[in-house]
């Protein structure tokens, strides 16, 4: 059934009464942490909605960090990914100081960033972190074509993020490229970004999914259909390949300047998504009562980690 007033509104149940599907909690593999959403862009469809001047989601400090990887070391919880994402990671100014707290600490980092001025305002400081081998950048691309991407990213955005490119590789770092699947044929989408790498000599393989993670586009004006406990099997999925199934998001609120662990990186606003400010509390089956799980995860099949 696709969206009236009832979807999506009831936890346990979809407006046609049929059970909803959930995600049981397996163990925690990744950590994400959202920096702040502020933004130097203002992409269009960007799920979190960002932008200058969205600061709904505060800056997490270096203390909000270290608290979270403080409990995940005491507890001996298996996590061994600490993600970063926005807003723009970057314009966070304990940043690399909390990169470098969670790589000394033998995690993999993974920063999700557009790569413009605010990560290259920060190149010097920067450089210090090149030596850590478990450091990944994720870098968002929303075309293969400079004029789609500005399209959505707006003007001067593409050669400016090819300016970071472009110095992450001449300082060896490690990245791979994010963009949005835009109503064309996902082989269109890697054989236009296969030209694109060769143009620019970067070593990345368009046809690897974990080089070039493709997403589905988070358009809230298309209508996406609840998700029952009989989807699984209809579709041919596993509710354990879920992002929730395995990981959580620290966010800092600003109503209430408060940190919270919330299911997953797209859904950083909800209280029914929220699970207080322990990580230990938050383990716990997630119901998906959000247009973004079917969208996204469930038929748009997509993750935002890496493993
Ligand atoms: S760069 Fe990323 S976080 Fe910033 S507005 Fe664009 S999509 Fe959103
Ligand atoms: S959007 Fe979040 S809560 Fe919903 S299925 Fe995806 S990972 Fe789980």
């Amino acid at each position: 059934m696709l969206n009236n007033e009832n979807t999506f509104s009831n936890k346990y149940t979809t407006a046609d009464g049929s059970n909803r599907a959930y995600v049981s909690f397996t163990f925690l593999k990744t950590l994400w942490f959202n920096t702040g959403t502020l933004c130097n862009l203002a992409c269009k469809g960007c799920y979190v909605e960002s932008n200058p001047i969205n600061d709904k989601l505060l800056y997490l400090n270096f203390k909000d960090v270290e608290h979270y990887i403080n409990e995940i070391q005491i507890n001996n919880w298996p996590c061994k990914t600490i993600g970063f994402t926005g807003g723009e990671p970057f314009m966070n100014k304990d940043i690399i100081e909390i990169l470098e707290l969670c790589l000394e600490k033998q995690f993999k980092v993974l920063v999700l960033t557009n790569a413009m001025q605010p990560m290259q305002n920060k190149i010097n400081n920067l450089k210090r972190l090149s030596k850590f081998k478990k450091l990944n950048f994720r870098i968002s691309l929303d075309h293969y074509s400079k004029y789609e991407h500005e399209k959505i990213r707006g003007e001067k955005t593409w050669d400016r993020t090819f300016i970071g490119i472009k110095w992450l590789i001449n300082n060896n770092f490690k990245f791979n490229i994010a963009s949005r699947m835009l109503n064309e044929d996902e082989q269109v989408i890697r054989d236009g970004f296969a030209k694109l790498f060769k143009q620019h000599n970067l070593t990345i393989n368009a046809y690897d999914p974990q080089d070039l993670v493709l997403f589905p586009e988070m358009n809230s004006k298309f209508k996406t259909p609840e998700i029952t406990t009989e989807c699984w099997s209809i579709l041919g999925i596993e509710a354990k390949n879920m992002m929730c199934s395995d990981s959580r998001m620290i966010v800092k609120r600003k109503e209430d300047r408060q940190t919270h662990v919330v299911a997953c990186t797209l859904i950083p606003y909800e209280n029914n998504f929220s699970y207080g400010s322990k990580l230990k509390d938050s383990f716990k089956k997630v119901y998906l009562n959000h247009p973004h799980c079917s969208k996204f995860c469930v038929l748009g099949r997509s993750r935002c980690s890496n493993n």
